[in-house]
């Protein structure tokens, strides 16, 4: 987050790096890459300030500029060295711009750059996001200690498999740069045809909007390549079995104004909190079309299995859409003092750790739009006025899963196609989503179709419990 052209030029002559890998997301999500063998210092001083030309249109199934090619540009601040290439390299995370030198409207990554200017100049205030990273890890191997079926969260090694392979990518992550939380096996465990599968999960930490999506792309990538050095297979799908957990990529969200996390005031939610919810609320519809976009999709969004059915929030509660987690900013320092009767007080805890989470994303989402799309969505709930009591009228206390009046999301990516277009124009307002964008990507949705495998599902589930 911090180099220079003249950092990095001083890097790859100390540490006589060979080569280059410039980095970009593609528009089906995935981290692409162009390797160059550094010939001198020109050589590389070049590349690093001119980037590179690319085909556009193998990139992305959209591109708005009349012809095909494109040029990526290095974001220096972004280098890392790679952790998995025997020969030493150099990685940088790059942008898109089209043939006349601007940004490419269409890259994701200018759309969700986009979202947030728009945010900030309606409200002053700037999103920061955190991904949660939900995946399975199987192999054909026999476990010494299987664990019971859906009991593996936190299970600790060697009750719970390949603790090592998860960790190692959480320190790759790290030495990347990039701002990871924690990591921890998750609930789903079983066997099933004679595989084992192990669900494990990577948490980020709260940073820009922009920094969030380009980090879950590497992270998914870094999982990848931990997982196949290790001769294991690695799955994001949002659902490998019925019966069992799902995987989710949920975004927590904070909404920052000079440094201040504007979503709690003493032990309470504030009403701009209250009003980014209402605006999740509003689009969480449409939201899929980013965050859920393939058909398995909507086999994860069944009752009772920790993942969103119906359009509303809560506290603490893992059946709702939005879940408004447990801070500490109604606590002073009583827990440290009781854990630790010898040391003296510590002080009062920093009040920037209030998040809401949004849960109806999963691995298959274009994470770069879908944060786009919730940007978007916080600065309709912070500028509509109807905004807070619309929000205040959609919380729940029970399982949000059997409260029949509430409206369902979308169960198939057809509908969810359906529900992007009859919101288009929030998301074109302001320029975010360039003309065309929105109806490229409800076009493929549309083409997944339309079924609904959802009831069959959740009675084959019921029966299995
Ligand atoms: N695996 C659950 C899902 O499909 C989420 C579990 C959790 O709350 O972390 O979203
Ligand atoms: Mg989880
Ligand atoms: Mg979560």
């Amino acid at each position: 987050e911090k180099f220079t052209r003249a950092d990095i030029l001083r890097f790859v002559r100390e540490r006589d790096i060979p080569m280059l890998n410039l980095r970009y997301v593609g528009g089906d999500g995935r981290l692409k890459t162009l390797n160059f063998a550094i010939q001198s210092a020109a050589h590389l001083e070049r590349v690093l300030t001119m980037g590179e030309r690319v085909d556009g249109s193998s990139l992305f199934d959209f591109v708005d500029a009349v012809s095909s090619d494109l040029y990526v540009v290095p974001q220096l601040r972004t280098a890392f060295l790679n952790p998995f290439n025997p020969i030493p390299s150099l990685d940088i995370m790059c942008g898109f711009y089209d043939v006349n030198g601007n940004p490419l409207a269409s890259a994701p990554q200018q759309v969700l750059r986009k979202a947030q200017d728009a945010l900030e100049d309606a409200t002053g205030c700037r999103l920061e996001a955190l991904g949660e990273l939900e995946y399975y890890l199987f192999s054909a191997e026999e476990s010494l200690f299987p664990v019971e079926p859906q009991r593996g969260y936190h299970e600790a090694s060697p009750f719970s498999k390949w603790e090592e392979v998860r960790t190692e990518a959480l320190y790759h992550l790290a030495q990347m740069g990039c701002s990871v939380k924690y990591a921890h096996a998750e609930v789903g465990n079983f066997v099933a045809d004679g595989v084992q599968a192990v669900q494990q999960e990577i948490e980020f930490l709260p940073v820009d909007v922009v920094r969030a999506a380009d980090q879950m792309a590497l992270a998914k990538w870094v999982v990848r390549e931990v997982a196949h050095s290790h001769g294991i297979e690695v799955s994001f799908s949002p659902k490998i079995a019925v019966g069992q957990a799902g995987s989710g990529m949920h975004f927590h969200t904070r909404l920052m104004k000079d440094g201040v996390n504007q979503f709690s005031e003493g032990a309470g939610l504030t009403d701009a909190a209250r009003r980014v919810i209402g605006g999740y609320l509003l689009h969480a519809a449409s939201l899929t079309a980013f965050g859920n976009t393939v058909p398995t999709s909507f086999l994860r969004l069944v009752p009772r299995q920790e993942a969103p059915t119906a359009i509303c929030w809560g506290d603490r509660n893992r059946s709702v859409l939005v879940r408004v987690p447990l801070g500490w900013q109604n606590l002073d320092d009583r827990m440290f003092r009781d854990a630790n009767p010898q040391e003296g007080p510590a002080g009062a805890l920093p009040n920037d750790s209030q998040t809401v989470e949004l849960r109806s994303p999963d691995g298959s989402a274009n994470v770069h739009l879908l944060l786009a799309g919730v940007t978007v969505a916080a600065r309709i709930g912070l500028t509509d006025p109807a905004m807070l009591d619309y929000a205040n009228s959609r919380h729940v206390s029970g399982d949000a899963s059997q409260t029949v009046e509430l409206e369902q999301l979308p169960t198939s990516c057809a509908e969810a196609a359906r529900r992007l277009l009859a919101q288009r124009s929030a998301y074109e307002e302001r320029g975010v989503f360039p003309a065309g964008l929105v109806d490229a990507w409800a076009q493929k949705l549309i083409g997944l179709g339309d079924e609904t495998l959802r009831e069959d599902i959740a009675e084959k589930r019921v029966r299995v419990e």
